[in-house]
């Protein structure tokens, strides 16, 4: 099939249309989509790659929307991430992740930790620290178990001010992981200045690794910078034994990925991970 420029540029004029019209409904629709409890947390496994078991989860938000179907986060997290919304989504997830591990430590069943996801919007707005507060007395527990992640091209530019919240976070019990680590443009320096307790390699470099002996090596070296930095290391993206026996060998500590497990709705990680015991 012969399409000519013209034809392209009509159809790229429709597919902007659609996704100006898209946009405008999910804005729309966010607000009343939130109180209808249209938002889901889903829950991917983390595995410690020596014991091939999981050991930790990190929470991923899904919009199963009333009228818009299943919306994708690629769709609305960058959207939320520009009206600002991104900050009653990550309370909402992070309020739910406390509440539920508040109640699995009273079930007296396993508990692992799970990091939650918080945007650079969420951790710049002003009342951050004191809404976190809030949670923190509202369902307390053992800070212990919860991380949260946040993108290395968040932290990118952080100025003292933000050195002194992430500094403020740890200091109140939270862990902190540097996101998507690789994917910046001054990931060394962000090691260098930045108080994290976990790096997680961004899924391209195992994605390259299959072909790229030059990927494996960045992996590797990663692994051991970290292991000499005191920092733990997750990989993302593991989709296949090979990849997950790589990671074995040059020690790294956790690995994430479909081959592991897929996100799946909190119940069935706590049914499938989390078992009652007796
Ligand atoms: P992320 O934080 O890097 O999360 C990992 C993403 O990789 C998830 O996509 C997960 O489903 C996907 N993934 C896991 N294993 C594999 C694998 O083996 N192969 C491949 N190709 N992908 C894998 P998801 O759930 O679609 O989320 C996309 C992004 O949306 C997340 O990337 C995160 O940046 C953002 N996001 C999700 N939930 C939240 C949230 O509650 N708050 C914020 N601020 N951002 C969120
Ligand atoms: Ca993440
Ligand atoms: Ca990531
Ligand atoms: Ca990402």
């Amino acid at each position: 099939k012969n399409i000519s420029p013209g034809h392209q540029a009509v159809f790229f004029d429709k597919k902007l249309r659609m996704w100006e019209e898209q946009k405008k409904n999910i804005e729309k629709n966010m607000f009343r989509a939130l109180s209808n409890e249209e938002f889901k947390i889903y829950v991917q496994p983390k595995y410690a790659v020596a014991g091939n078991d999981c050991r930790s989860g990190e929470a991923l938000v899904r919009w199963v929307s009333g009228d818009l179907g299943f919306i994708i986060p690629e769709q609305f997290i960058p959207l939320f991430e520009k009206n600002g919304f991104i900050v009653e989504i990550d309370f909402f997830v992070l309020t739910s992740i406390f509440k539920t591990l508040q109640r699995q430590l009273r079930e007296n069943r396993r508990v692992y930790p799970i990091s939650v996801n918080q945007s650079r919007a969420t951790v710049a707005y002003p009342g951050y620290l004191e809404r976190l507060q809030t949670v923190m007395e509202q369902y307390p527990i053992p800070l212990e178990y919860v991380q949260l992640e946040i993108t290395e091209s968040a932290m990118e530019g952080g100025g003292p001010e933000f050195l002194r919240l992430l500094a403020a976070l740890r200091n109140m019990g939270f862990s902190i992981a540097l996101d998507d680590f690789g994917s910046g443009y001054s990931s060394l320096s962000s090691l260098r200045s930045l108080p994290v307790d976990t790096l997680k390699i961004d899924k391209e470099f195992l994605r390259e690794s299959d072909t790229s002996e030059r990927s494996r090596t960045i992996i590797k070296n990663i692994v051991n910078m970290s292991k000499d930095l005191g920092i733990t290391v997750v990989c993302e993206g593991v989709e296949t034994e090979d990849q997950l026996l790589f990671l074995a060998k040059i020690g790294c500590d956790y690995a994430q990925g479909y081959y592991c497990a897929k996100p799946m709705p909190l119940s069935e990680y706590e049914g499938e991970y989390l078992r009652i015991p007796g």
